[in-house]
């Protein structure tokens, strides 16, 4: 009998953007799910690679080092998920400084245009949701909202206040996907779109702005996510096939935020293997054991 196959999650959050847990419990927390490899790829920071890094030693997990870059093409919001950058890039790190400042002020005006039609929170309070040095986001006002009583989870707030068609949406600095693709080439990281076919926001992608994004340099899709049903995976897969794309699947992970489970949906190990190999090797796949940095 073959060994069982590796369980390789490449799309999870933590506390250094809108997950529920610190890099070193959302590490613990895979460990004890039975993921093997796993990717934290917080949005617009890399802030927990070094606590993840050490966690995944501990725990014997092998540790993906990523990002999570919001995107905007259109009226469309495109995530791209960058893998193993080079953390000092400079142009990087600074496109990511720029969209986490931006992040800041947009939520500050967010809650100004709820409180104002009497929606109970303050921006006092949704800053003590966001941990220090961590990037700002729309579930922050969610778990004021949480800890003040008005909710009793993030959907309850997305679904009456935060949603992208809200009347108190703000919107923040998100660069352009060609530009973020070519950034995280420059910094010798692996692009993928992450939930490319999303249906539960406003815009959806077109097949041929993927194709400027593949000649731009983009490496993968991730087909297997929540956020699809059978069309959009069968949709992602054939598009990855016709452009020599590989393909992926996470969870998405975000603690008790979201009801994403660790492991809900994989990648095989052939396309790690793929996005290792497009990688400069500025940053390593952590390998418990291995010995390197
Ligand atoms: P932002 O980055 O500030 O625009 O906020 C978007 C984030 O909100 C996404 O990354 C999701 O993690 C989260 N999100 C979107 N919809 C929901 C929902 N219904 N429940 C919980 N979190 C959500
Ligand atoms: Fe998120
Ligand atoms: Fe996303
Ligand atoms: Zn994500």
């Amino acid at each position: 009998m073959s060994p069982a196959p590796p369980v390789i999650d490449l799309h999870t959050h933590s506390s250094v953007s809108d997950g529920t847990q610190t890099p070193a419990e959302l590490v613990a927390a895979a460990a004890e799910a039975g993921v093997d490899v796993l990717a934290i790829t917080d949005h617009d920071t890399v802030a927990g690679w070094p606590e993840a890094t050490a966690a995944a030693r501990r725990h014997g997990v092998t540790l993906v080092r990523g990002i999570e870059i919001s995107c905007a093409w259109r009226h469309t919001s495109v995530h791209l998920l960058g893998y193993l950058t080079d953390p000092k890039h400079e142009g990087l790190t600074a496109e990511l400084a720029r969209a986490r400042e931006s992040r800041a002020t947009r939520l500050e005006r967010m809650v100004e245009l709820m409180t104002a039609d009497g929606v109970p929170v303050s921006f006092d309070e949704v800053l003590a949701q966001v941990a220090p040095g961590a990037t700002p986001g729309r579930p922050h006002i969610a778990d004021a909202l949480i800890a003040n009583g008005t909710i009793a989870h993030r959907d309850e707030a997305f679904r009456d206040w935060l949603g992208d068609d809200s009347p108190y949406y703000v919107g923040h600095y998100a660069p352009d996907p060609l530009r973020a693709v070519g950034l995280i080439r420059a910094a010798g990281g692996v692009p993928v779109i992450a939930h490319p076919f999303t249906r539960t926001r406003a815009g959806v992608l077109d097949d041929a702005f993927v194709g400027a994004m593949r000649d731009a340099g983009l490496v993968g899709l991730e087909a297997r996510h929540r956020d699809h049903g059978p069309a959009e995976v069968a949709r992602a897969v054939a598009l990855a096939d016709r452009l020599g794309l590989v393909v992926t699947g996470s969870s998405d992970y975000h603690g008790a935020g979201k009801r994403n489970r660790l492991g809900e949906n994989t990648t095989t190990p052939e396309a790690l293997a793929v996005i290792e190999a497009a990688s400069s090797g500025a940053t390593e796949v952590v390998r418990p054991g291995a010995g390197s940095t």
